[in-house]
């Protein structure tokens, strides 16, 4: 039957030959800044997802197109919340990222879902994984997300997700997750472009750092002990109070905000509503004493001296003359000829000659 008919129907709608197939879909292709932006604030998912990949692309023309569309989204950027989430790998990020991010939905948020995981290039399969992750919010039409973007430096990975942010900003979603692995230097990227930083372990003992470096505890804003569901639940609430007897001996923040404690999980949909009243009292606190936007403010300056540090440092190491030197250099310092603050320096004044 199906047979008969598809010959029938090609027919009909076979394209005349005066229509050129290759300039048609060449046109398709190259949107306008204006284009995207446009669909951009519209909402468009399409058109924000074309706009992170210029982005993420690494070709100076897309560069160049990415930074003209971020400056035009800029002024309609600031308003999501911004939420960062750590904790180690199996921690339950994704599973606490599906459960909470629809319980943010029924508040009314639209909500983007992005990560910075450094470690996807080097793995290949990365640590926030290609695993069929957040698999409801994923198809909801109230929620965006967003794999890490790839790359082998950090700052270039984080520098991309913090553009990214504007992007969906200016797209209308209103809170955005940022998450990440507790396994380095990540964090820090990452509580540089959030306003509230959600530390996610496991219920254990509270001196065990369960991998997770005393620094990033002390970074967090809260911390969620999670999986507290079935045998778990009365261990949970131990590490509970471990933390929260921990935490007192943190000095305070300059936030006034006092770093809460609690249990929840993912699994089972359970303390969101609690994790969710924490993100409430902290943004008024904070919009109250003016530490939101002050932090804000600071975080622009730390990215533009990222950002700064960043293309300097690829400058230097993109220059054919410093290629060639470089290794040169690396071998007289293996060889113990040349010291590597002498071999420095030599580079340096190769490069400013
Ligand atoms: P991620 O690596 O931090 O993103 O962790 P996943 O969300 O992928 O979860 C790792 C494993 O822990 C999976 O097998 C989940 O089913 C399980 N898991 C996640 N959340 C919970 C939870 O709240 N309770 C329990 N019991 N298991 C969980």
């Amino acid at each position: 039957m199906i047979k008969k008919t598809t010959p029938q129907i090609n027919k009909g709608v076979a394209t005349p030959k005066s229509i050129n197939t290759s300039f048609v879909r060449k046109r398709k292709k190259v949107l306008s800044v204006d284009t995207i932006v446009q669909g951009i604030l519209a909402g468009n998912r399409l058109m924000l997802s074309k706009a992170i990949t210029l982005i993420e692309s690494t070709k100076p023309a897309h560069q160049t197109k990415a930074q003209a569309i971020i400056n035009l989204c800029l002024p309609h950027s600031g308003n999501a919340f911004r939420l960062g989430i750590t904790g180690s790998p199996g921690v339950g990020k994704s599973t606490f990222i599906e459960t909470f991010g629809q319980f943010a939905i029924q508040e009314n948020k639209q909500i983007a879902v992005l990560a910075v995981d450094p470690t996807s290039q080097i793995s290949k399969g990365s640590i926030l994984g290609d695993k069929t992750r957040m698999m409801h919010l994923s198809t909801h039409s109230k929620a965006f997300i967003r794999p890490s973007p790839a790359g082998n430096s950090l700052g270039g990975v984080a520098r991309k997700t913090r553009e990214t942010i504007i992007l969906c900003e200016a797209a209308g979603f209103d809170l955005i997750i940022i998450e990440t692995v507790g396994v380095g230097q990540s964090e820090i990227a990452v509580h540089s472009m959030v306003d509230f930083f959600l530390l996610l372990l496991l219920p254990g003992g509270g001196d065990e750092l369960q991998g997770i470096k005393k620094g990033i505890v002390e970074m967090a804003d809260l911390i969620a002990i999670n999986k507290a569901d079935g045998e778990n639940a009365t261990k949970a609430k131990q590490s509970k109070s471990a933390y929260r007897n921990a935490l007192h001996l943190l000095p305070p923040q300059e936030s006034q905000w006092i770093p809460k404690v609690t249990t929840c999980s993912g699994l089972a949909n359970i303390g969101m509503e609690e994790i969710w009243k924490q993100l409430v009292l902290f943004k008024k606190l904070t919009k109250e004493n003016n530490f939101f936007i002050k932090n804000r403010k600071s975080q622009a300056a730390y990215w533009l001296h990222e950002t700064i540090q960043n293309q300097l440092k690829q400058l230097f190491y993109d220059n054919p003359t410093i290629k060639a030197a470089l290794k040169i250099t690396e071998e007289k310092i293996l060889a113990e000829e040349l010291s590597p603050f002498q071999g420095a320096e030599d580079l340096m004044k190769l490069f400013k000659s």
